[in-house]
């Protein structure tokens, strides 16, 4: 399986590829969670690496990072061993560079994308998603404030009343609409990008995690039968 899960922070990209990485054994790759793990790295370094900053600098904008650092990232995610058997892009491509260069990088390697599958949701829902995620500090667990029960003052549903809850920095409101904005703007023309090149499924991404994770399924075994 080697697909990509698009569509707007809030989406629920990354819910739904760790749900898809359970089903079918393929790796996620999320060109967020990368650039995190690089920008926590640079932060622990003696000294912080430019490339570090430099991306810590863009994501707490809400703006892209350099196509150039996250191209070399995925590059080398790509020719990993685990992703010789398949992948779930999360997060990337993002602009229309970053689109043509995986295609470039993917024939190189003999192995095309088998789908774009789109995450549909209307901006008002995104805006409520993205303000009430957290993460659970001590079992690491994604949840929101707004639909899991998670009580006044917040907590984690599965480490009780004293965990140490974490919001994104991007995650404040003052950055989520500039996010909402470069996907508009930068992310949203692949839609007719994929949709020209007979890959683009689209899936209505209002409804429970559950309910969203079979529509991909039903998506996901079309491909396979035809
Ligand atoms: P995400 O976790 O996918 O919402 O990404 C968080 C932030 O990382 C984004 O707002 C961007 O600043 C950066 N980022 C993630 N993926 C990309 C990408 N493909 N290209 C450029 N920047 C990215």
């Amino acid at each position: 399986m080697r697909i990509v899960l698009m569509g707007a922070p809030g989406s629920g990209k990354g819910t739904q590829s760790q749900r898809l990485v359970e089903a079918h054994g393929v790796p996620q790759i999320s060109t967020g969670d990368l650039l995190r793990e690089a920008v926590a790295g640079a932060a622990n370094a003696a000294t912080a690496t430019e490339l570090g900053l430099r991306a810590k600098t863009a994501m707490e904008a809400g703006k892209l990072v350099d196509d150039a650092i996250v191209l070399g990232m995925i590059r080398e995610r790509l020719s990993q061993p685990d992703a010789a058997k398949g992948f779930i892009l999360d997060g990337f491509p993002r602009n229309l560079r970053q689109a043509e260069a995986l295609e470039t990088l993917l024939a190189t390697l003999g192995r095309p994308l088998q789908a774009v599958i789109l995450l549909n949701l209307n901006l008002g829902i995104l805006f409520k998603r993205l303000t009430g995620r957290r993460i659970c500090q001590d079992c690491g667990r994604v949840f929101n404030v707004y639909t899991s029960p998670a009580g006044t003052p917040p907590h984690c549903p599965k480490c009780g009343d004293h965990p140490r809850l974490l919001q994104r920095p991007d995650d404040r409101e003052e950055v989520i609409g500039k996010r909402l904005e470069v996907f508009e703007a930068q992310t949203k023309p692949l839609i007719e990008y994929y949709q020209k090149a007979g890959l683009l499924h689209t899936v209505d991404a209002d409804a429970d995690v559950e309910t969203v994770f079979q529509r991909l399924e039903s998506v996901i075994a079309a491909l396979e039968a035809g």
